[in-house]
C-alpha cells in the first residue's frame, strides 16, 4: 500500500500533464482515502465503472475520460450527482488523464493502439504531437485500404467505417485514438496513405475522397481501451499495488 500523494506523483512523473493544453483537469479529480491498495482502470468514469470498482474492492479508479470538462456548467445534478456520491460515499480516489494518456510514447492510447494493430511508430504529427505516423510491421504494407480495414476489424473485434476504398497500396499510416477526426488534414500533410481514428464527422468523408487518403473510423471507445490499463499496470507494479482493468462495454 502507498500514500495517495505518492501515487499522484508517479502518474504525473510518467505522463507529464504540465506539457499539455487540455479540456479538463489531469491528475486527482476526486479525493478519496489517503492509503491506496488497489487500482481499477477503465476508459471512462461512468457509473457502471465506479460500481464495478466498488464491487472489486478498489480504493482508486484510473481513467482516460474523467468527470470534469471545460464545456460543463458545473452543476452537481443527475449523472454527476450519482457518480460523485458513489465515489465520495466509498472514499474512492478518481485519477483521470486525458491528452497526456493519449500521448505517452510507449504506454499511451496511441502507442498501445499501434502495438495492437501491428504498426511501428516512425514519427508524430498534428497539434501537440498527438498524431502518430508509422508503418505496418510487415514492410510490404497492405495492398488496399479494404485489406487494412479488415485487419483493423480483426484486431479490435469490431466493425470499421472505411471511406475511400480506392486508396492505393497502404504503406504510411497515421493514427489518433478517440475523437481524432480533426487530425485528418495533418495526417494527409504528413504523407499518410491511410488514417485511423475513433470517429468520423461529415467533412472527413469529403477530404478522404478528394485527397486519396483512406479514412478508417474504428470507434472512440474501441480505440482508447488500451492506454489506461497499460499505465495503471505499470505504475501499480512500480509501487507494489494491485491493479485490475474493467471493460465497460460501449458501442461507440
Ligand atoms: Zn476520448
Amino acid at each position: 500500500m502507498v500514500d495517495r500523494t505518492q501515487l499522484l506523483q508517479s502518474f504525473d512523473a510518467l505522463l507529464q500533464p504540465e506539457r499539455f493544453r487540455d479540456y479538463g483537469p489531469n491528475g486527482l479529480q476526486v479525493e478519496g482515502c489517503l492509503t491506496v491498495h488497489k487500482i481499477v482502470s477503465g476508459v471512462s468514469a461512468s457509473r457502471s465503472l465506479i460500481e464495478a470498482a466498488i464491487a472489486a474492492g478498489a480504493d482508486t479508479v484510473f481513467v482516460h475520460h474523467g468527470l470534469f470538462w471545460r464545456s460543463q456548467d458545473g452543476r452537481v445534478t443527475g449523472w454527476m450527482k450519482q457518480r460523485l456520491s458513489l465515489l465520495l460515499a466509498h472514499d474512492i480516489n478518481l485519477f483521470a488523464y486525458h491528452l497526456p494518456l493519449d500521448a505517452h510514447p510507449e504506454l499511451g492510447n496511441n502507442a498501445q493502439l499501434g502495438m495492437k494493430l501491428g504498426l511501428k511508430m516512425t514519427g508524430r504529427f498534428g497539434e501537440q504531437d498527438l498524431g502518430f505516423l508509422g508503418e505496418p510491421m510487415q514492410a510490404a504494407g497492405f495492398d488496399s485500404a479494404e485489406m487494412l480495414a479488415k485487419h483493423v476489424e480483426q484486431c479490435l473485434d469490431r466493425r470499421v467505417e472505411l471511406v475511400n476504398v480506392a486508396a492505393n497500396r497502404i504503406r504510411k499510416i497515421g493514427w489518433c485514438s478517440g475523437g481524432g477526426q480533426n487530425y485528418f488534414e495533418a495526417a494527409i500533410a504528413a504523407g499518410a496513405d491511410a488514417f485511423i481514428t475513433g470517429e468520423i464527422s461529415e467533412p472527413q468523408a469529403h477530404y478522404a475522397r478528394e485527397s486519396g487518403v483512406a479514412y478508417l473510423a474504428c470507434g472512440h471507445h474501441a480505440s482508447e481501451r488500451f492506454g489506461a490499463p497499460a499505465v495503471a499496470a505499470h505504475v501499480a507494479a512500480q509501487l507494489g499495488l494491485q491493479h485490475q482493468f474493467i471493460e465497460i462495454e460501449n458501442p461507440a
